[in-house]
């Protein structure tokens, strides 16, 4: 193992999550002899400041049949609609200009720039999401975002003006590959606008459930910014957003691009110095919150069961199998987890083999508490199940502290 940005063969290791199955491998029933366990471990180059996973797991394993449909959730719903409005007036991106998305999903964010008139094209490696994307009317070429896949849009749309890439980065073995690949697809004056998963909010938060085999990377500024110097990209500006418990928007152009690097870029790069990045105890002390986290949540599930009370969860996120797993919380502790997207009702959850249901479910067996394992939609799912707070459901919000509300 070593590190993908620098090369550096002496990581240290962070934390250990365990062994757990990959995050968003759902399961039937008769699968589960089959089912397959992989270590869960955080490292950290010294050298470069990347933290990432000691083990990767094929990507033709996590990508191909893939659960996650961005539409599902009004909160990204309105994120997508809103950045495709924001990108294009911050870049100044006139009608018909090409923006092409890696990992683009059901096509949302790129209907969000053909609404703005500008001509897109999606790259997604999911065969049953990109059918999906095609059928919405959202031209989209089904394979991983390799050097075939940017000259097929070159050859069928131009370079691009814009290239988007959001929670994708994170997932990429071989981030120089793709670097090189998005420089060729770039027009000259072009930008390459990125959302990753912001590991200081993840440390400040405790979103720790965020780690699990697909991210491959855990990025800072300070990190991201060593990588793009190796390789002739220069970042110019970030924005912090709040997708996914706290990302990083961002921005980063060809070395000999015309934007100047604003200030919010060197401001975040001194905050991580205050903040100890450098610094070996910022990780360790985060693995010591990790584990104290666990104990907690553990014991107040323990406590609920034990005194007769009956859990249901809500939301079966990829990020529930990390924290499910993790603190070993199953099918004894939780009946049913409701989820409103229909590619996981009917399965089981990985790992702790809980069922995924419809959400009408709650109506029909209503528990005496319920986990919000999407806590990032928590909003979203306490004004979807406020008949059953009128009639006496408590709530569990495991993260950043365990509490009942
Ligand atoms: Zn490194």
């Amino acid at each position: 193992m070593e590190c993908r940005v620098c090369g550096n063969k002496e990581l240290q290791n962070i934390l250990s999550l365990g062994e757990s199955p990959l995050a968003n491998s759902f399961l039937h029933q008769k699968d589960i002899p089959n089912e397959e366990f992989y270590p869960l471990e955080l490292c950290m180059c010294r050298n470069c400041k990347l933290l990432q996973l000691s083990h990767v797991v094929s990507p033709e394993k996590m990508f191909r049949n893939y659960l996650y449909v961005t539409s599902t959730t009004k909160t990204f719903r309105d994120h997508f609609a809103n950045m495709a409005e924001d990108l294009t007036t911050e870049l100044g991106l006139r009608k018909g200009a090409l923006a092409v998305d890696i990992g683009s999903n059901d096509g949302l964010l790129l209907k969000g720039f053909q609404a703005k008139g500008l001509s897109t094209i999606g790259v997604e490696p999911a065969t049953n999401i990109a059918m999906m994307a095609e059928q919405s009317g959202v031209e989209t070429i089904n394979d991983f975002f390799n050097t075939n896949a940017a000259n097929e849009i070159i050859r069928r749309k131009g370079k691009a003006e814009l290239i988007t890439a959001t929670n994708v980065f994170a997932h990429v073995n071989d981030i120089k590959t793709l670097t090189h690949n998005v420089k060729s697809l770039l027009k000259d004056n072009g930008t390459f606008v990125i959302e990753i998963q912001y590991f200081m909010d993840t440390i400040e938060q405790m979103t720790f459930d965020n780690i699990y085999h697909e991210h491959l990377s855990y990025f800072t500024l300070t990190s991201l910014n060593n990588f793009f110097n190796t390789q002739g990209m220069r970042i110019f500006h970030i924005e912090h957003v709040d997708s996914h418990g706290g990302s990083l928007r961002v921005y980063i152009q060809k070395d000999n691009g015309q934007q100047e690097t604003k200030n919010t870029v060197h401001n975040l790069l001194d905050h991580e110095q205050k903040k100890g990045i450098n610094d070996t105890q910022l990780y360790t002390d985060f693995a010591k919150k990790v584990n104290a986290t666990k104990n907690t949540l553990t014991s107040e599930i323990r406590k609920i069961r034990a005194a007769g009370k009956t859990i249901a969860g809500y939301g079966a996120p990829a990020k529930s199998t990390t924290l499910l797993n993790f603190c070993g919380i199953g099918k004894n502790e939780i009946s049913y987890i409701a989820e409103d997207n229909p590619l996981k009702t009917g399965l089981l959850t990985p790992g702790t083999h809980i069922p995924v249901v419809n959400p009408a479910m709650l109506d029909e067996n209503t528990p005496d508490y319920i986990l919000i394992l999407a806590w990032n939609f928590a909003t979203e799912i306490l004004q979807k199940t406020m008949k059953h707070a009128e009639k006496g459901t408590r709530f569990i919000i495991p993260l950043p502290t365990p509490r009942i509300v």
